[in-house]
């Protein structure tokens, strides 16, 4: 790849990164904060300048743009996404990165006064990228590589395919939306207005990782309605609502929770209980990759309330909210764009790295929307934290990527569409 062109990718996600764009889940609007305009003006005027085509920014702050095709026979749309916000749980502001250029393994000290360093002896990962160039904070801040590094990575292949027509593809479409973080950058993406046939978000962590399945996710509240008597005379009268709440929660299984579990074991989260006599409260999640399992998980909280109603004469109160779903479901029957993604990757020498997100993204919505999105690594690690930090070598990797799923689109077509498997 032309060096120009690559060179303009670390000031690109420098600047991106130098504009505070936090969102706030207490925020009713859309974007949840009027900074990420900042960053949504800034990108707008870009694309205009690399000569992408169709530029819209909707007033909830949704940016998307086109490339358009370059050949004559019909090849799928397809599009790529990012987010603009960084998570409420960590400072964004004043972000003063620190570029360290061939590292040679050691602790990187990110704060003098705060005692702060970024060893390789706790965050082992850093150890793959000796020799390369990395970005980090300078320990106050996070960084924004989550999703920055994203937004950069689009603009720039999107400006490479701009300035090498030689290089044959279908219709591109981008995107960068508000509000990832906090659950909401799905909510307002018009998936007929984007008119990609998938996507993929450019939101993943470590050079290689391509990811198609997550949890199924629920939140559930549970309410327990007591009757405070004297202490004394209570007795065959005071129904105590902490008292029920203890037995719900000793009826769920100890050792599915987050700290006990890995890979593809689901669990229950209790992260809030609030209690008195007269009433209490209990607040968790539920999360499994397994549709059948998470049902399973569903029905234990609604067996136990059921139980208890009974024990104690209807007194507990259960609501269960579907969050997200598995796009595995989703993303099977259209497997051929999983493969392109990892033929892409792998012809660029870049394993790749597929297994199920103990999470989930605004793909895994945009999926149950009718819009399949895998997720493709972006390139950092640590995020929502003063430890995040991104190599530019990944960032650049990311970029070839993108380059590469657009040329092959475009190829397999002509060969004739890969039939998905299942
Ligand atoms: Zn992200």
């Amino acid at each position: 790849m032309k060096r120009t062109l690559m060179e303009k990718l670390l000031p690109r996600f420098l600047e991106y990164v130098s504009i505070d764009t936090q969102s706030d889940p207490y925020s009713k609007t859309t974007p949840s904060t009027k900074k990420q305009w900042d960053l949504a003006k800034k990108l707008v005027l870009e694309l205009h300048q690399i000569g992408m085509q169709e530029v819209a920014i909707d007033e909830h702050g949704y940016i998307m743009a086109t490339l358009p095709s370059n050949v004559d026979q019909n090849v799928p749309t397809i599009g790529f996404i990012s987010h603009m916000d960084t998570t409420p749980d960590f400072s964004g502001r004043n972000v003063k990165p620190q570029i360290i250029e061939n590292y040679d393994g050691k602790d990187i000290v990110l704060n003098k006064n705060k005692d702060l360093v970024l060893s390789p002896n706790y965050f082992e990962d850093l150890e793959l990228y000796i020799g390369q160039t990395l970005i980090t904070t300078d320990g106050t801040t996070l960084l924004g590589a989550d999703d920055k590094a994203g937004i950069a990575e689009i603009i720039t292949a999107m400006e490479y395919l701009v300035n090498h027509p030689e290089i044959k593809h279908g219709e591109v479409r981008i995107a960068f939306t508000p509000d990832e973080e906090i659950g909401r950058g799905a909510h307002k993406f018009d998936v007929e207005k984007f008119r990609a046939e998938w996507a993929y978000t450019m939101d993943g962590s470590q050079v290689g990782e391509l990811e198609y399945e997550n949890f199924n996710a629920a939140g559930a509240k549970i309410e327990i309605e007591g009757k405070s008597v004297h202490p004394g005379y209570a007795k065959g009268k005071m129904v105590n609502a902490t008292g029920i709440a203890n037995e719900i929660l000793s009826l769920l299984p100890p050792r599915e929770v987050p700290e006990h579990t890995s890979d593809l074991e689901g669990f229950f989260h209790v992260y809030r209980v609030k209690g008195e006599i007269e009433s209490a409260e209990i607040e968790l999640i539920i999360r499994d990759h397994d549709a059948s399992h998470f049902e399973a998980r569903k029905q234990l909280l609604k067996d136990i309330t059921e139980k208890l109603n009974k024990k104690y004469g209807n007194c507990v109160h259960l609501t269960i909210t579907d969050q997200y779903r598995n796009m595995r479901e989703k993303v099977e029957p259209v497997f051929h764009i999983v493969e392109i993604a990892q033929e892409a990757m792998e012809s660029l020498g870049i394993e790749p790295i597929i297994k199920p997100i103990r999470g989930g993204t605004d793909g895994s919505q945009l999926s149950f929307m009718g819009l399949p999105c895998p997720n493709i690594f972006a390139g950092g690690h640590n995020f929502h934290g003063k430890y995040e930090y991104v190599p530019l070598e990944s960032m650049e990797k990311a970029v070839k990527v993108i380059v590469k799923i657009c040329e092959l689109t475009a190829v397999q077509i002509r060969k004739g569409r890969k039939k998905g498997k299942n």
